[in-house]
């Protein structure tokens, strides 16, 4: 099999419907078909080779389709970079990719400027950046030099930094067209669909919007997300499949807007990145009464399970707390010592395999040859199949905490304590202990008194070893910018 070409077949069987919204702003599949050969011949003109990466820093803009599709076609890797990094950490990712070119997003001129990249284009106001549109008005359009190599990266996707510094995984155009057609097949998705892209396109959701092109279907790009406009655009595009992660999902049950907009054609939300608990998601089943799909995926993987609409079933808490089931393609396992599976029911590593499996972390030969040892990708989660087969996640293996030769899932912990009134976020990691190994330890956010209470109610609901010894109270916890706790900063202060 040769690659995917996003747009081609699209533009060719259906030219004059819209393939792209971004506000007021449109694009057809023809249009979008020649502006991807334009930019491609224009990058090729100013020396980009195949091979050469190309960074966008860039929101959810109409062209961000176009770049990804025209260095697919063209044999360029596009490094999307998160909008939300601090200089410090786009340089980290800049000099670790070494970009040809850098593509800098309304209002994002200065910042990329102050990379020292020098070769850069403007999407928006050139502010002294050359200007994308005229770089595109001057190209003449060709078909693309394919270099055909299926091998070649078409994307380098960072991953979130939450247990360290973020690895580049290299998706190469054979993985990036599994990745397209898993999610077309999975989400079932029609060239009637319209997809919108709640989520940044830097996010591997954007194998979502990917998938919708593909086949034909109308994308609507959010380009920066506040629950109402979300909303809104939801009822006014007639919208039938969005991407959603689980705080999100909250914030949109909370919004006064959700009572008022249409969301009839509304058929399939898709959510995950991190696991969300049976109550919140039945209220949002209830009040959005659309299909649900959730993924449990990584940038290294696409998704790998999959919880189905069908699989959605407010009464079975045990089925909702899942992860699903393989997505078509994947290979899924759970091992323990030696890499040996394990028995159903037992707790290790999930580890996987299949087509839409990154080749490699990007400049960082041992980190892959650890990762993908036995050509099994190896997730970093701690799981367990359950008698129907269905994969729960329990926590990632380096934030289990074992203590007194007993092992605690910080992620059980947290979910019991974050039903107490008192406390509004928390965070459980094991601190050093002569004793013990590790004591559980608690960091609350919160109002909730230390006085003895916390830890009866614990004792009510958890085994002993699992009831924290040690409850600190902290203003916030420290984030990425996808919102996942680092728990490694956590753990060296309480070292420290
Ligand atoms: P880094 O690898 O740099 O430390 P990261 O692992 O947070 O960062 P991502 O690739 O964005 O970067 O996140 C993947 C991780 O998110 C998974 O390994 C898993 O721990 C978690 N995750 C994703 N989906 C789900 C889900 N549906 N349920 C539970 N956890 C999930
Ligand atoms: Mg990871």
């Amino acid at each position: 099999m040769r690659h995917l070409d996003l747009v081609r077949g699209p533009a060719t069987r259906f030219g004059a419907k819209t393939a792209v919204v971004e506000g007021d702003r449109r694009v057809t599949f023809a249009e979008l078909d020649d502006r991807v050969g334009r930019l491609g011949a224009a990058l090729r003109a100013r020396g980009l080779a195949p091979g050469d990466r190309v960074a966008l820093l860039a929101a959810n803009e109409l062209e961000y389709l176009e770049i990804q599709a025209a260095c697919l076609r063209s044999g360029f890797a596009l490094v999307p970079l998160n909008t939300r990094l601090a200089q410090r950490e786009l340089g980290f990712i800049l000099s670790d990719s070494a970009p040809a070119l850098l593509i800098a997003g309304r209002g994002e001129e200065e910042r990329a400027a102050g990379t020292g990249i020098p070769h850069l284009l403007s999407l928006g106001a050139p502010r002294g950046i050359p200007s994308y549109d005229a770089a595109l008005a001057d190209a003449i359009p060709d078909s693309g030099a394919d270099p055909g190599d299926a091998e070649l990266p078409a994307t380098i996707l960072y991953t979130s930094g939450t247990t360290g510094s973020p690895k580049g995984a290299v998706v190469d155009r054979l993985g990036f067209t599994a990745r397209v057609m898993i999610n077309a097949v999975e989400m079932e998705v029609r060239a009637g669909d319209v997809h919108q892209a709640s989520l940044p396109m830097f996010h591997i959701a954007a194998f979502l919007s990917y998938a919708h092109t593909a086949v034909g279907a109308t994308l609507v790009m959010l380009p920066e997300f506040a629950p109402e406009r979300a909303l809104d655009t939801l009822a006014r595009e007639r919208v039938t499949t969005t991407v959603l992660v689980p705080t999100i999902i909250a914030l949109l049950l909370e919004s006064p807007l959700i009572d008022q907009v249409d969301l009839s054609a509304l058929r399939l939300i898709v959510y995950g990145g991190s696991s969300i608990e049976p109550g919140p998601l039945r209220r949002a089943l209830a009040r959005f009464g659309c299909g649900f799909h959730q993924q449990y995926g990584m940038t290294e993987t696409g998704g790998q399970t999959i919880l189905r609409p069908g699989d959605h079933d407010p009464a079975d808490t045990v089925r909702l707390a899942s992860a699903g089931t393989e997505a078509i393609g994947l290979e899924v396992r759970v091992v323990g010592d030696g890499d040996k599976p394990v028995a159903q029911g037992e707790v290790g590593e999930i580890v996987c395999r299949g087509p839409s499996v990154m080749r490699r972390y990007w400049n960082r030969p041992e980190a892959t040859a650890a990762a993908l040892r036995g050509g099994w990708m190896h997730t970093g989660d701690l799981g367990y199949r359950d008698e129907g087969g269905y994969l729960h996640i329990t926590d990632r293996r380096n934030d289990m905490i074992i203590t007194g030769g007993e092992n605690v899932y910080p992620r059980e912990v947290e979910a019991v304590l974050s039903e107490h009134p008192g406390i509004a976020e928390v965070a459980v990691v094991g601190a050093p202990d002569p004793v013990w190994g590790q004591v559980v330890t608690a960091v609350v956010v919160g109002d909730a008194h230390f006085d003895g209470e916390l830890t009866a109610w614990a004792r009510e609901r958890l085994a002993g070893y699992k009831v924290p010894r040690r409850w600190i109270r902290a203003e916030s916890l420290p984030r990425n910018v996808t919102g996942k706790v680092l728990k490694h900063r956590l753990r060296a202060m309480l070292s420290g």
